[in-house]
């Protein structure tokens, strides 16, 4: 197993890292798989980590999970149903959610991404592992209310702060039966394995990769358990922990802006 960091250092110097242990060994490149080792390793503690990858997009399934489907009134789907969060969305572990004035009600969701290794296009099922360069857990932080009233879900689901992603790319592990808990302020909220995908991890890279094509770095979130939907206020603490991969935590905060709408 593998765990690839991106870091900014003491003088502000973003990297690539391995970690290893409680040390991160930089590397020198800027896409995978094209890193080598540069010889210097700096305390992991001593490092900000940053979101792991750097996506141009992030694509999205909803309703993935057998558990939210059986919810009254889910419908069990004939293909994914998928949206596309903005690389602007992202966000890295520790660093904070923003509550936006525009929306008063916030939820968080917690969501194995598979981050893409290799340029992916027209990609069939039983080789997509070959385009995957490992997971991280995504937090897929939707505005529950404008999900609502919007028919479409580009504003409720694209936010600044919205993609919480890290805090590393776990490689080299089977990823078909993961456990994944969320918590907020120390309280259980969902809990579910990847064991019970409806489309699975390689059906997705592969149906996705005939729409549009993946580029190394861009992640899928692949949808989230049941249980989510517990709204986020400021101050609220949100944990996210999948199994083999380790655990993301953000804070939620509140905007300093304020909205009016003109009329
Ligand atoms: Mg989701």
């Amino acid at each position: 197993m593998e765990r690839y960091v991106r870091f900014c250092d003491c003088n502000n110097k973003i990297s690539y890292g391995l970690v290893n242990g409680d040390k991160v060994t930089e590397l020198i490149g800027t896409e995978f798989p094209y890193f080598r080792p540069s010889g210097i390793e700096h305390d992991l503690s001593a490092v900000k980590l940053l979101f792991p990858c750097t996506p141009t997009k992030a694509v999205c399934v909803g309703l993935n999970y057998k558990d939210t489907i059986l919810e009254p009134g889910a419908e069990w789907p004939v293909e994914p149903l998928l949206f596309i969060k903005p690389s602007t969305s992202l966000l890295g572990p520790g660093e904070s959610i923003i509550k936006w004035a525009m929306t008063k009600d916030l939820a968080s969701e917690a969501e194995l991404a598979i981050v893409i290794g290799k340029k992916a296009h027209l990609v069939a099922e039983n080789v997509a592992h070959e385009y995957i360069w490992g997971y991280t857990i995504a937090n897929d932080v939707t505005a529950k209310d404008l999900q609502k009233v919007d028919g479409l879900w580009a504003r409720s689901k694209s936010f600044d702060s919205f993609l919480p992603l890290g805090p590393w790319i776990t490689c080299g592990i089977d990823a078909h039966n993961l456990t994944i808990n969320s918590f907020v302020n120390g309280q259980q909220k969902q809990k579910g394995t990847t064991a019970d995908l409806i489309f699975g991890i390689e059906y997705l890279v592969s149906y996705i990769s005939h729409i549009t094509t993946l580029l190394p770095g861009d992640v899928i979130l692949t949808g989230t358990p049941g249980g989510y939907g517990t709204s986020l206020d400021v101050n609220d603490k949100v944990e996210i922990e999948i199994a083999e991969i380790g655990k993301l935590t953000n804070h939620c905060k509140g905007s300093s802006e304020s909205w009016n709408l003109a009329t």
